[in-house]
C-alpha cells in the first residue's frame, strides 16, 4: 500500500493543552475584556494610535515565546519524521507546531502567526520579539524600520480577510490528501471547516478528533471524544504504521 498523505487540520483545542488562551471560547480573552476586541480589528487598530499603543502594551504582556509544544504537536513530528508525508492547516498563530520541530513549509497558517510582525504599507516582515524589544525600550507605537509604515501582527485581524494563497494551497492539500485529521474542531467555523468538506468529497478519509460533536461526524470514517493530547499521538502512530 503506499504512503497516505495526511492533512492535519488544527485549533484553538491543540493548543489550550500549552496554555495558550483560546481567543472566542468562554473563557476567552475577548469575552472577558469586550473592548479588547479592538485592539485586534483592523480600522480601529490603523485609525487610533492609542489602539495600537494599547495593542502593543496588551502583547508585551501576554506574548510568551516560551511556551511549549504540548503531546499532540510533538506527535505530528514524530509523523511527519517516519517518512508519511503530512501537511498541517492551523487556525492557531502561536507558531507551535513549527517549535516543535515541523518545518515552515509543512504549515499553512489560515490566521498568521503571532510570532512575527508585519508592515501595513511595504508588507516588510520581522519577528515580533524584536519590536517588542522596542516596545519595552520605550517606543510605545513602532513603525516599520523600513518605510515608517504602521506595523501590525502578522495576525489576520478582524476586518481582514485570510490571504487567498494560503486559502487556496489549504483547498488543494484538502483536495489531494488521503487521510484528512481534524484535530480539536468543532468544524464550525469557515472556511476551515469546510476543508473536512472537501477532503470527503475527494474521496479522504476522514478522521475527527474533537470532544463535542461536530456537523461532520456523519460524513467522518472515524470520530474520536477523547483529549487531543492523548488520542491524538496513537491516531498518528497508526496511520504511520
Ligand atoms: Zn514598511
Amino acid at each position: 500500500m503506499s504512503k497516505p498523505l495526511v492533512a492535519l487540520l488544527t485549533v484553538a483545542g491543540v493548543s489550550t493543552d500549552s496554555g495558550i488562551p483560546d481567543y472566542r471560547g468562554p473563557n476567552g480573552l475577548w469575552r472577558r475584556d469586550p473592548d479588547a476586541e479592538k485592539l485586534v480589528t483592523y480600522a480601529y487598530y490603523m485609525g487610533d494610535p492609542e489602539i495600537r499603543r494599547r495593542s502593543w502594551r496588551m502583547r508585551r504582556a501576554t506574548f510568551t515565546p516560551a511556551v511549549e509544544p504540548n503531546a499532540a504537536h510533538r506527535a505530528v513530528v514524530e509523523l511527519e519524521r517516519s517518512g508519511v508525508p503530512v501537511r498541517v492547516i492551523t487556525q492557531n498563530v502561536d507558531g507551535l507546531h513549527q517549535l516543535a520541530g515541523l518545518p515552515d513549509r509543512k504549515v499553512l497558517e489560515l490566521h498568521g502567526t503571532v510570532r512575527s510582525v508585519v508592515c501595513t504599507e511595504c508588507r516588510a516582515r520581522g519577528p515580533m520579539e524584536d519590536v517588542l524589544a522596542r516596545v519595552d525600550a520605550g517606543e510605545d507605537d513602532p513603525p516599520c524600520l523600513d518605510c515608517g509604515g504602521v506595523l501590525k501582527p502578522a495576525t489576520v485581524m478582524f476586518g481582514e480577510h485570510l490571504d487567498p494563497v494560503v486559502l487556496g494551497e489549504a483547498a488543494a492539500i484538502s483536495k489531494a490528501c488521503t487521510v484528512f485529521v481534524a484535530a480539536g474542531t468543532s468544524l464550525q467555523v469557515h472556511p476551515a471547516a469546510g476543508l473536512a468538506g472537501v477532503a470527503a468529497d475527494h474521496g479522504a478519509r476522514l478522521v475527527v478528533v474533537n470532544a463535542e460533536p461536530t456537523p461532520y461526524d456523519d460524513l467522518a470514517d472515524e470520530v474520536i471524544r477523547e483529549p487531543i493530547g492523548t488520542s491524538l499521538p496513537g491516531l498518528l502512530r497508526r496511520i504511520a504504521s
